[in-house]
């Protein structure tokens, strides 16, 4: 399946929660979901919205985390086939790799606004891994990793306007953020009370494990 390349708020209006693909609108009183909080399309508003049960649920909470973090199936079942095969809770295990994704990781530093940015600055290879450049987006993050931005880069605007943003935002605890120097350091690998998103992964895990 090809990735969502669309209006992105729209996927957050059909789901009928914010998934913080925007950057700074999300946070704004622009966000659609808070203006309009109904599913798009014509009919959208005069369409009662079901309430979603079972298998539906399963399959929403499973795409809601798949757009957040902008990934595929393939590679989002991989993250959970070796998410089960590893000792401790699947879901914080799955959520746990998805946090530790280069894209991501960039993303809660501070070098974008959204984690779709994030995902173009590590393609275009301004971000670095231990003073390496590194230019897969979903490259995993290990304990003790400094990442950085390439100097020729930092002077960027893109990268300003990120850094005032990020300043907007709550720190992670697991990332020592130096949002000046535009690096971090991972100081331990995120637990899942560190990821404050609307994803409930335990149906995720329900889902594939049938
Ligand atoms: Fe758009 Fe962000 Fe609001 Fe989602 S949370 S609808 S991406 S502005």
């Amino acid at each position: 399946m090809a990735r969502y390349t669309g209006a992105v708020c729209r996927l957050c209006r059909r789901d009928g929660t914010k998934l913080f693909l925007k950057g700074a609108k999300c946070f704004s009183e622009k966000c659609p979901v808070e203006k309009r909080n109904f599913p798009p399309g014509q009919h959208g508003q005069s369409k009662k919205q079901k309430k979603v049960v079972g298998y539906g649920l399963q399959l929403r909470e499973k795409q809601k985390a798949k757009r957040i973090y902008f990934t595929l199936e393939t590679q989002f079942r991989a993250y959970y086939e070796k998410a089960s095969r590893k000792t401790g809770v699947t879901g914080d295990l799955l959520l746990q790799q998805l946090e530790t994704r280069l894209d991501n990781v960039a993303f809660r530093i501070g070098f974008a606004l959204s984690r779709r940015q994030a995902r173009q600055v590590v393609r275009h290879g301004h971000v670095l891994v231990n003073g390496k450049k590194v230019n897969i987006p979903s490259y995993q993050v290990k304990v003790g990793d400094e990442i950085s931005i390439r100097e020729g880069s930092k002077t960027l605007p893109a990268f300003e306007e990120a850094k005032n943003f990020a300043a907007t935002q709550n720190s992670v605890q697991w990332i020592d953020i130096n949002r000046d120097a535009l690096s971090g350091k991972i100081l331990s690998l995120p637990k899942r009370e560190d990821i404050n998103l609307p994803v409930n992964e335990q149906l995720i895990v329900e889902l594939y494990s049938k």
